[in-house]
């Protein structure tokens, strides 16, 4: 079938809530992307950094394979014999007591909060269904009701209420506005140390560690959603770790199924995670062998590959380089590891034709909000690659 054909068939019969760049892709291996001519493309995406392992890793394929044949899902109504491992080693690597897993990003939120507001009710003492979360500007949590409840973006809000309450908003990256938001019904903060979505939005330096001082000192639990920035991806196993901060609850998702198979999780402490009673959540799928499984791979891969290690190296150079690319369309060239967004000028023209351009020279970048050109590839990527990208980049980024 001819690229075309795929892309209309889509067209007719699937619903339009995407705008994917026109490049239909039937193999993957690494940091790299085949179409169904064959054509190679250098992947900065990474599914929005649920392929940190790269594409097609063969411990995880194997692990997979071999959990296929054996069971895959059981339900929760009876245990099965990789749950377990999965929480010992998740907890080991994670520093956290406990684990609670779920599917996909979105749902581990739903958790995170659900767990919140019970702690808020039994420990905290807050009257019931008075607790209050505070959420941040420009934030992106997921495409539940509840999540984009507390979304500031009109297009993921508008048209959807009724929405749920109990969501306070602030301004990102100031401390004072979460402070000043707080009073005796505050249940949890619930941030991203780096919004992905929101456009690569580094924090104020100090910002987390400022907001962890705030919510120990208020009794309120901090809620550090790592869905994107987790794993590895700004160079640190947890992006809060950059400023030394372990929050109450942390979410995460996306590469803990190293690009095979939706597997998310919070991760906390017996005090929160132990209230818990059996039947009061769940989810049929979450936990399931197979995942348990993968995501037991997946860990291992960072661990072993040194992947955390790699993303703060060759981030630091791919930034470093970018940031020496002349060009009169670019603003700012941020990032942490390999979490990278390049902001255009105003005058650019939206970053969308730059991405177009990039794929017709054999790279996969995905704007991000208007402006920003997203770069995150797979974090085993090398600097033979990053060095063949960025001449490409640099003739991207200067044309008219
Ligand atoms: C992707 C993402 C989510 C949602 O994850 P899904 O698996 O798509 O539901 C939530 N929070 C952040 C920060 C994300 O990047």
């Amino acid at each position: 079938m001819k690229i075309q054909e795929y892309i209309d068939i889509e067209e007719q019969y699937g619903a339009h809530n995407y705008h994917p760049l026109d490049v239909v892709i039937s193999r993957g291996e690494g940091v790299w992307v085949y179409d169904v001519d064959g054509r190679k493309y250098l992947d900065c995406l990474s599914a929005y950094s649920a392929v940190n392992q790269g594409h097609v890793h063969p411990k995880i394929l194997a692990a997979l394979v071999e959990q296929a044949g054996k069971i895959t899902l059981t339900s929760r109504a009876f245990r099965n014999d990789q749950l377990p491992l999965f929480y010992k080693e998740l907890s080991e690597i994670s520093g956290y007591e406990m684990s609670l897993p779920m599917n996909s990003g979105a749902e581990a939120v739903e958790t995170a909060l659900k767990i919140a507001r019970k702690w808020a009710y039994q420990v905290k003492q807050i009257p019931r269904y008075q607790a209050e979360i505070i959420t941040c500007a420009g934030n992106f949590h997921g495409r539940t009701i509840s999540t984009i409840s507390f979304s500031t973006e009109p297009l993921y809000r508008d048209d959807f209420g009724p929405f749920t309450p109990g969501f306070v908003s602030v301004p990102y990256g100031n401390a004072d506005a979460i402070e000043k938001a707080i009073n005796g019904n505050t249940a949890a903060v619930l941030l991203e140390p780096i919004q992905g979505e929101g456009g690569v939005i580094i924090p104020p330096k100090g910002f987390m560690k400022e907001v962890a001082e705030i919510c120990k000192k208020n009794n309120v639990l901090l809620i550090a959603d790592e869905i994107q920035t987790g794993l590895g991806r700004t160079g640190k196993l947890f992006a809060a770790q950059h400023e030394g901060v372990r929050p109450d609850v942390t979410v995460i998702g996306k590469a803990l199924g190293g690009g095979f198979y939706p597997v998310s999780a919070v991760l906390s402490d017996k005090k929160i995670l132990g209230l818990f009673t059996p039947g009061e959540h769940g989810s049929t799928f979450g936990g399931n062998p197979l995942a348990a499984a993968i995501a037991r791979a997946a860990l291992k891969v960072i661990v072993e590959e040194h992947l955390v290690e790699r993303a703060a190296e060759s981030g630091e150079y791919f930034i470093e380089q970018l940031s020496e690319i002349p060009s009169p369309h670019v603003k700012e060239v941020r990032g942490k590891g390999l979490l990278i967004g390049v902001e255009l000028n105003e005058k650019a023209g939206g970053a969308r034709r730059f991405c177009e351009a990039l794929q017709t020279r054999g790279i996969l970048a995905k704007e991000t909000h208007e402006r920003v050109i997203r770069f995150a590839p797979p974090l085993v990527i090398d600097k033979e690659t990053i060095d063949w990208a960025l001449p490409l980049i640099r003739e991207v980024l200067n044309l008219q």
